[in-house]
Parts: structure tokens; sequence; C-alpha cells
């Protein structure tokens, strides 16, 4: 994944609220998510990509990727959104993560990110403890 791609963009979301779901929990250790950031972020240094963290409070699954209407919260069993702005039908998961990847971008300045020389993947992930000082 890194040495594909120039840039990772990583979601910071909150686990403590999502392992309250018991079927997400089975799913998430967030031991496991973390050792992935962890991970992640090594191989970027060593890769020389870019490696960035998107807040948490960015509505990524509540804004349509392709023209901006904003659907609002829906719950974690709905899957698939219409659109009711541009009439397109989107998997729940793959429109967030074109949202992070348009956050992610929009917050590095550096010249190697506006080149766009490799495309870029957006993983939605998980991390509350890791310190986000220094990096906005
Ligand atoms: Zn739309």
């Amino acid at each position: 994944m890194v040495s594909e791609n120039q840039t990772i963009v990583l979601e910071d979301l909150k686990v403590s609220g999502m392992v309250k779901n018991r079927k997400l929990a089975r799913v998430i250790s967030q031991q496991g998510w973390r050792e992935f950031r962890a991970l992640v972020e090594a191989k970027t240094e060593k890769y020389e990509r870019n490696f960035v963290v998107i807040n948490r409070w960015e509505p990524t699954s509540q804004v349509c990727s392709d023209c901006g209407y904003k659907w609002g919260k829906i719950d974690l069993s709905v899957r698939s959104v219409l659109c009711l702005g541009c009439g397109t039908e989107h998997d729940r998961d793959q429109n967030a993560s074109v949202n992070i990847e348009k956050v992610g971008i929009g917050h590095c300045h550096d010249y190697k990110c506006t080149s766009r020389q490799s495309k870029t993947i957006s993983v939605a992930s998980v991390n509350v403890s890791v310190s986000e000082a220094g990096r906005s």
C-alpha cells in the first residue's frame, strides 16, 4: 500500500465509541488498528511518502463525495446511500474514503501532494491514544 501510493490518509476515529457496538467490537481490536497505524507511519517515512491523519470530527460519512450534499448522520447499519443531491448511489465506506482523501489532500501543503504523481489511497482507521501533536 505504501510503496504504491504517494499519500496515505487515515481517519482518526473514536475506538471507545465503536467497540460499544458488540458486532464491531468483535471485528475491531484497538491494538490491531493502533499497530496498523504505527506500521503505516513507519513505512511512509521509509519510502518518503506523505502520511496524513484527519480529524475524527470530519463528517466523512455524512456528505456526498460527488456533489457535496450533506445528508447528515446515518445509522451504522445503513451500508449504501442514495444521494438526494445528485442521485448517485454510494457504498457507505467507499464514499467516506473518497471524502477522507479529499480532506487529507486538502490538509497537505507539501508540493509532493499537490503534484499527485501517483494515486492516493484512503483508509478509514482508528486511534485514540497516539498523540496528534504536530499534525494538522
Ligand atoms: Zn450527491
